[in-house]
Parts: C-alpha cells; sequence; structure tokens
C-alpha cells in the first residue's frame, strides 16, 4: 500500500441518487434508453453543448468507439489512422470492426495524432482509408477545422475523447464543450477512474443526427421500430441505475470541475516554484479548459521514467506511465502498419502520470513535488 496512491475515485454518494433510483421503482423501466437515460442524455447537450447537437448513452466508451466506428468507417476501407500514443481500447475498437490500426506519431508539444504525417499518409494511403481516429490526449480539447476538413472530403473521422468529458474550449463559455458541433462522433468515457466517474458508462456526441440515431440502433440489437434486426448489432445499454447514478453525477459535476482544476493549479505552482519546468521537465501544452483525471509530466532526458516512478514509490507515492508501452510497443499491435514515431518513443520513455484525486491538498502535492526534485535530471538538450 502506498501513502499517497495513484488514483482514489469518489463517486457520487447514494443520497444524491436515492431519489433518482425511486424514479425507476415508479416506472418500472430498467434498461433499453429509458426515461433517466433520455434525461442524462437531454441535459448533457443542453447544459454542456448549448443544445447543439445529438448524444446516446454507452455501457462504456470501448464500446462507443466500436459503434461509432463500425457506423462511421467507409466499407472499402482496410485502415483505422490513429495515434500510437493512446489506451489499448482504440485499437482494439478497430480491430473489432475488422480494420487494421495504422498508427502515426504525434506532435512534440500537444501530445496529438501529427496533422502533417496524417495528411501525407491520407494521400499515400487513398481509399485504404477506413477512417481516422484521432485521440484528445489525456482529455485536452484539439482544434479539430482539420478533422472538418477530412468529414467534407469524405473521410470518416471518429474522435476518441474518453477523458476529455467537462473540458471546455473557452472559459468564458460554459456550453462550448469539447467537441460541440462536430459533425463526426466524439465519444467519452465514463469509468469510474476518469474525471466524469459513474462506474462503468460513456456517451457519444456527433451534431450528424442521423449518425447518433444509427449508434442508438445499433447498440440495441440493430432493432428496427418493429423489433427486427437491420443493422449489426449488439447491447452497448446503459442500465437505468447507472443512468441515476450519471443524474446524480452531473448535479454536482462543477464542484468535481473545480476541484480538479484546483489541484492542477497546485501542481503547476509547486513544480514552478521548485524550478523543476526550468530543468527539462516539461507538461503538456493543453488547449481549453481540462478536467484533468492525472497529472502527466515529462521527464528530463537524462531521466527515465522507470527511475522516476521507482524513486516516488520508495517515498511511498504511486505514479503510473500512461502510455508506456504505446501501443505499437504492445504484442497485440505488434505487427501493424506505421510511419516513424520518434516522438511517441521519446514521450514514452519519460511520461509519468502522477497522482490526483479529490483530497490531494497542497501539503500532498508539496511532498510529490520535492521527491522529483530530489532527482535532479539537467536538461541535456
Ligand atoms: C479510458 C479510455 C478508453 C476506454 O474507456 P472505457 O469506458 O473504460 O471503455 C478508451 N480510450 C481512451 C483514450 C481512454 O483513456
Amino acid at each position: 500500500m502506498f501513502e499517497i496512491p495513484f488514483l482514489r475515485p469518489n463517486l457520487v454518494k447514494k443520497d444524491r441518487f436515492l431519489s433518482y433510483y425511486d424514479k425507476i421503482e415508479a416506472t418500472r423501466i430498467y434498461s433499453n434508453y429509458g426515461p433517466l437515460n433520455h434525461l442524462f442524455e437531454e441535459r448533457v447537450i443542453t447544459q454542456m453543448f448549448g443544445g447543439a447537437g445529438s448524444a446516446v448513452t454507452v455501457h462504456n466508451a470501448t464500446i462507443g468507439l466500436i459503434l461509432a466506428i463500425s457506423q462511421s468507417k467507409r466499407s472499402k476501407g482496410k485502415y483505422a489512422i490513429m495515434p500510437s500514443f493512446t489506451f489499448a481500447a482504440t485499437p482494439l475498437a478497430a480491430e473489432w470492426c475488422g480494420l487494421e490500426p495504422y498508427f502515426l506519431d504525434i506532435e512534440p508539444g500537444n501530445w496529438q495524432l501529427n496533422r502533417e504525417q496524417l495528411e501525407l499518409t491520407v494521400k499515400q494511403l487513398g481509399d485504404e482509408v477506413a477512417i481516422i481516429i484521432p485521440y484528445a490526449t489525456f482529455g485536452s480539447s484539439m482544434d479539430l477545422s482539420v478533422y472538418n476538413m477530412y468529414l467534407q472530403q469524405g473521410i470518416p473521422v471518429v474522435i476518441d475523447a474518453a477523458s476529455s468529458f467537462g473540458t471546455v474550449t473557452s472559459e468564458e463559455d460554459e456550453a462550448s464543450h469539447f467537441g460541440r458541433g462536430f459533425e463526426g462522433a466524439v465519444v467519452f468515457s465514463f469509468h469510474a477512474t476518469k474525471s466524469f466517474g459513474i462506474g462503468e458508462g460513456g456517451l457519444v456526441y456527433s451534431m450528424n443526427h442521423d449518425l447518433i440515431k444509427r449508434i442508438r440502433q445499433s447498440g440495441n440489437f440493430g432493432f428496427s421500430s418493429s423489433r427486427e434486426s437491420v443493422l449489426q448489432g449488439l447491447n452497448s445499454k446503459m442500465s437505468e441505475y447507472t443512468a441515476a447514478v450519471a443524474l446524480a453525477t452531473l448535479d454536482q459535476f462543477e464542484a468535481v470541475q473545480k476541484n480538479r482544476k484546483t489541484i492542477y493549479e497546485y501542481y503547476l505552482h509547486e513544480l514552478c516554484h521548485a524550478g523543476l519546468l526550468e530543468r527539462g521537465w516539461l507538461m503538456q501544452e493543453s488547449q481549453g479548459s481540462v478536467v484533468h483525471q492525472f497529472i502527466s509530466i515529462h521527464s528530463p532526458d537524462s531521466l527515465s521514467n522507470g527511475e522516476v516512478v521507482e524513486t516516488l514509490a520508495s517515498s511511498s507515492i504511486e505514479a503510473r506511465t500512461y502510455f508506456s508501452p504505446a501501443c505499437h510497443q504492445q504484442k497485440q499491435f505488434q505487427g501493424y502498419s506505421r510511419d516513424s514515431l520518434q516522438v511517441t518513443e521519446q514521450l514514452a520513455k519519460h511520461i509519468v502520470s502522477l497522482p490526483l484525486w479529490e483530497e490531494l491538498d497542497e501539503i500532498i502535492i508539496r511532498r510529490i513535488v520535492k521527491v522529483l526534485g530530489s532527482l535532479g535530471g539537467e536538461s541535456t538538450r
């Protein structure tokens, strides 16, 4: 056991969702996009997306990705272009849709899919491109204009925005949620370890109402209104009990967002104060206002993430290394095509994920940063 664990999920307490449970008992509707799922989708669209677009709940983001990919991909395409620097669920979802992941690098700085490499690869692969799946790295927002351009050219795009629920593109506009207005599918996760954690769950958003309709239908066995299977389907539905937890989580999400942002600010302040950002430690250049799931930091060139995690562990602090190994380095994905992955490979050697949970205070954060400071590690660049 670590004195300071990596995560300590703190989901909504039962007294907050019991009134929603009462509604379930009154209606005796337990699943099949019942009233609570419906209410949750509606509230997400009005509160977070300013009324623009449609959304469907899913049992988890991996299933959401599978459905979004299968309902968007070009039927004759072979490749799903994606960054290697993402969670295994992204390439796994492409595999379940009969596609081959094609791994590209990330850009230095923002750690998101390399747009120059993407342009060249799309030209080179032509009709073999089935879909592009960028990942909004570590919950950040990203510039979607280039992906709108691909959509206009008839190349489908699904965004893995698993940890971006709650991220707004403009601090001044609460309803400027990341993904708002996007015509492709944007997939969010509500896993217990994400910032909007409800246990297991997720949501697919799109400005394309028809796409959401098809995802909803394929998530319910591909049934038509006469309960005939007319699409390749499966069961991705979120139960009404989970929707109750989701509604209660939404009720208090503003406080969670604020708290997580404050913790990130503490980290930033301590890292600056200790002079680490001048000594080769790097943070992601993130756009928008991010509700962090954990704190990602790039260790100095002279210091591997393994050494950092080990030293933190010897001070009873638990850290991780998301996403190291990167996808192309994992056994399941090693055989797939890829371009040069220089930035990804460098980041996989240096990425450290630091603790974030709601009760973290300045004293604990100072203790964590002090251990990092003791490692020295002048940049060799
Ligand atoms: C968490 C995560 C997923 C998977 O979400 P689940 O809801 O657990 O299926 C997919 N992609 C990324 C990038 C993630 O971080």
